[in-house]
């Protein structure tokens, strides 16, 4: 009986599931068309700063200006994609993974099991919700910066509560985020930081236990905003991003416009180092996740999600969130563009 039509947890621009009325598909395609022009004048415009780059011998004719970054000729970093892959099959293997049940309990033990010797912080705590209450956990790893300031990656690990009883093992939603994360804690280990110190979190009740609503989603992201913005955490956030659903084989990023443009548009330069340009943002429009309690406090924030998974999304919240639908390369496309980000962002 459940179908995912009334926990889909985002207002996806483009496209859209039927029925869509005509001004809204015009609304939506409008955005895009902006998009795509915005993209070619983007390209030539990094074209255009190329080529007025002073040459060597003439340094002096047209100086480069004090706050431009040199050009970057670190090399690229590189996650083990196979391994990324294999945590993706182990966390889907668990089942279902909702707030409250066995799985989730199985499922902090092995986040956990893997952060061994790294700084872990829980923020816990019980969420009051339609559906009665429940334990939430974000799990937080931290590896420590020379530089003043936090870089927090961010991708949550529970699956969707009303599919609990469907079959649904999110192998994407959910199961992909937590291995990336897992990923970069490996990438992370034992070395030492000449940037910003990065966080990692493993948020917990990202899902809505109903409907998607202000109050009825990113349980454990709301907390933790509160929390940091308490504490004056927020303040030390130099960028928050958001992992989700990253695996599909068919990647295809898109711009969430709920996000900092210059942090959008760092990522895409990353991504372009890599020539992995052409996964990200095809299409663009606002979508809610992880990142909105943050966003709204005035975090600088990206939300990096495929939220086409499938053929006009059809997989999304579906029991067809299997592990066949995943490539390997899709977490490699993701992981390595976020490591040269935040390469990038240290630079700044
Ligand atoms: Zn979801």
């Amino acid at each position: 009986m459940k179908r995912p039509t009334t926990t889909i947890k985002i207002y996806q621009a483009f496209p859209c599931v039927p029925p869509c009325p005509l001004w809204l598909k015009i609304c939506l395609l409008l955005p895009l068309t902006i998009a795509l022009a915005n993209t070619v004048a983007c390209a030539k415009g990094t074209d255009a700063t190329a080529s007025a780059t002073p040459k060597s011998e003439s340094p002096a004719a047209t100086p480069v200006p004090p706050e431009a970054a040199p050009p970057d000729s670190a090399p690229l970093p590189h996650i083990d994609s196979k391994r990324a892959f294999l945590y993706t099959r182990e966390v889907t293997a668990f089942g279902p993974r909702y707030m409250g049940s066995e799985n989730h309990k199985k499922l902090e033990r092995y986040i956990t099991s893997h952060l061994q010797g790294d700084q872990v912080e829980d923020d816990a705590f019980t969420a009051d919700t339609v559906e009665g209450k429940f334990p939430v956990r974000n799990i937080i790893a931290k590896f420590p910066g020379t530089k003043d300031g936090i870089i927090v990656v961010l991708g949550h690990y529970d699956t969707v509560y009303p599919l609990r009883n469907s079959g649904f093992v999110g192998a994407n939603d959910g199961g992909s985020s937590t291995a990336i994360l897992l990923e970069y804690a490996n990438q992370l280990r034992g070395k030492k930081r000449d940037g910003y110190s990065v966080w990692l979190v493993w948020t917990d009740g990202e899902e809505a236990v109903k409907t998607w609503t202000d109050t009825d989603s990113v349980y454990g992201a709301r907390h933790l905003a509160e929390k940091w913005e308490k504490d004056g955490t927020l303040k030390k956030i130099k960028a928050l991003m958001v992992m989700d659903m990253i695996g599909d084989a068919d990647l295809d990023i898109q711009r969430n416009t709920k996000g900092a443009p210059w942090l959008l548009d760092l990522i895409y330069t990353a991504a372009e180092r890599a020539g992995y340009q052409s996964h990200f943002y095809a299409g663009q429009g606002p979508i809610e996740d992880d990142h909105i309690p943050f966003f709204n406090r005035g975090v600088p924030c990206a939300d990096v999600i495929d939220l086409d998974y499938g053929y006009n999304n059809v997989f999304h919240h579906t029991p067809q969130d299997t592990m066949d639908k995943l490539s390997p390369k899709s977490l490699e496309i993701v992981g390595d563009t976020i490591l040269e980000t935040i390469h990038l962002l240290d630079q700044r």
